[in-house]
Formats: C-alpha cells, structure tokens, sequence
C-alpha cells in the first residue's frame, strides 16, 4: 500500500479513470506530479517524530503520503467532499485524519488544541491558488500555536510577500507576514510538475513564526483592521480609507494619524509595518478614552 506513488501520472490517471474524477477549477485543483518536489516541501518542513501537520487540500494525497511517513500526525482539510471515496481506497495511515471541510470556515485553534497536544505544529501545503491570500491571513490573524508555515503558491504571490513599502506588489498580506514571521523562498517550481498545468510558475514559501511579533501593539485585532483598510481602496488616502472602512468618525483617524506623526493625505501603501502600528496604537487610545498609556 505504501509503495503506490501517487504522484506518479500513470497512476494519477489511473485514480481518475476508476473513480471518474474530473479536477476541478474552481476550487484550484492541480495536483503535484513530481517526487523530487515533494520531497523538497517536506525536507523545507523539518519533520520529525514529534511533529504535526496540518494540511490544506490534500488532493489525491501526492503530498499527504509523504508527510505521513514523516511526521507523527497529519490532520488534512479537504473541501471537495467527492475525494473521500477515493481517500478511502489511497490513503490508508493510521496517523491521518481527514477532514471533509471549507478550510476558511473551520475552527483551527480549536482543531490544533484537540488533535495535535503536545506536538511542534506545521501547516504545509499546495495551496489553491483562488484563496492562496485570505488562507494566509486567516493563518496569521487568528494567530495559532504553530512553529512554520510551509507553502506551495502563485510565484507572483510569493513576491509580494517580500516587496517593499510603496512598490507595486505591497498590500496587506506583506504586513501581516512581516508582522508574524520570517519568511524565505525555498524554490520556484515550474508549472510543468502539476496535473493539469497552471498558467504561471509557483514558489514553495517557508514561513518561520516569530516567538513575538516583529512590533509590539496594544490591540492586535486594531493593527489588523487598520492594515486591510488602508488597502481595501488603494487609490484612498490614509485618511479616507481608514474613516470608511473603520467606521470611526473622521475627526478621532485625523487626530490619531497626525498624533502617530503620519500625513493624513497620504495613501496607505507608502507605509511601514513601524508606521501602521503607530497609528493602530493612536486610534486604540482615542476609542477607549485615553485609559491606553497605563494598559502596557
Ligand atoms: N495537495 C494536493 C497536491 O499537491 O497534489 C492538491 C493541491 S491543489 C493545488 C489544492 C487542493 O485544495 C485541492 O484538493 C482542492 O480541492 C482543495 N481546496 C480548495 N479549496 C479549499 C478550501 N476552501 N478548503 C480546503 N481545501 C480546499
């Protein structure tokens, strides 16, 4: 049973021609087809007997196999319930469970306290490219006990998550990366190595969890609904951004930007991780009247 490789074409159109499977777009399915990259995502992991690992879309299982031999237990989240006959009949380790489910709807904290106690947590995947971004924001805003983050996306994602403050490629998800972890770009893989290609070339992303954040906020939730509003309407300027979406009246963003020495007309993208604190500190301050000083 262990000696079937999944990964292998032939016996990827095998599955497909005894199950009747046909992948689907919309949910991003392209399947990995080569050893070697698996391999690579796992050796980026660094798992041991002592590890756990969660998994986004297992697909057919190409990646799971493997971090099953590899780690001492894998939980996988798998939306598209169609797989489970096949899972049934390709995935048979006893240290994995499968969890027919949307990934962005499951409770992940409360997954990773029941099924991984005592265990270095990781999350690794080839993630679907049509939610690669809100997965990684819901990873790092819900804030789980977890050591790396190791991914497979879109090479064009992969270089936002470095840009720089003011390029094109700046948004949100590079804040809240620089905010969380260290990150590093482990390879670029070639669309060739999936069944049924992608247009574009992907990157696996190694993500390192800072044992505390990259700055330090008085409301984490803040900096975070401060960062996705000044990005939500790139074309806004910090203030207009923030008073709409934020929902706080003009005057109490103005005072708080000009307190955390920010021009109020300029936009959102020309400002650092430093920069969005400050103000998200400023605004905390002003909502709960001034209290703020003596919470630290
Ligand atoms: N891990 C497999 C591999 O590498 O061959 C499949 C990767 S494929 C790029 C993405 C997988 O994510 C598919 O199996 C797809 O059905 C699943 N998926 C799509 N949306 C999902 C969601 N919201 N929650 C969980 N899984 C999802």
């Amino acid at each position: 049973m262990d000696e079937i490789k999944l990964y292998s074409p032939k016996v990827m159109k095998d599955i497909l021609d005894r199950y009747g499977f046909k992948f689907s777009k919309s949910l991003g399915q392209n399947f990995l087809i080569d050893g070697n990259i698996i391999n690579k995502i796992t050796e980026v992991a660094n798992l041991d007997e002592n590890s756990g690992v969660l998994e986004i879309g297992p697909g057919f299982g190409t990646l799971t196999q493997l971090l099953c031999k590899k780690a001492k237990k894998v939980v996988a989240v798998e939306v598209d319930e169609s797989l489970r006959e096949i899972h049934r009949g390709t995935l048979n380790y006893p240290n994995l469970k499968i969890i027919y489910q949307d990934f962005l709807k499951t409770d992940i904290n409360k997954l990773i306290e029941e099924e991984f106690h005592g265990m270095d947590v990781k999350i690794v995947a080839n993630l679907p490219y049509y939610i690669t971004t809100p997965i990684i924001m819901k990873i790092l805003e819900e804030k789980y006990n977890i050591s790396k983050i190791v991914v497979m996306v879109q090479k064009e994602v992969a270089q936002r998550l470095s840009a720089s403050a003011g390029s094109k490629e700046y948004g949100a998800i590079t804040l809240a990366v620089q905010y969380r972890a260290d990150t590093n770009i482990a390879m670029i893989v070639p669309n060739t190595v999936f069944m049924p290609r992608p247009r574009v070339d992907s990157a696996v992303i190694e993500f390192k969890i800072l044992k505390k954040p990259r700055i330090t906020v008085f409301d984490e939730k803040m900096l975070f609904r401060v960062i996705k509003s000044s990005f939500g309407q790139r074309r806004k300027t910090i203030l207009n951004g923030l008073s709409n979406n934020l929902k706080l009246p003009k005057e109490l963003i103005n005072e708080s930007l000009v307190a955390a020495g920010i021009d109020p007309g300029i936009r959102g993208e020309k400002l650092t991780l430093e920069e969005f604190g400050r103000i998200a500190d400023e605004i905390s301050k002003r909502k709960i009247g001034g209290v703020y000083e003596n919470l630290y």
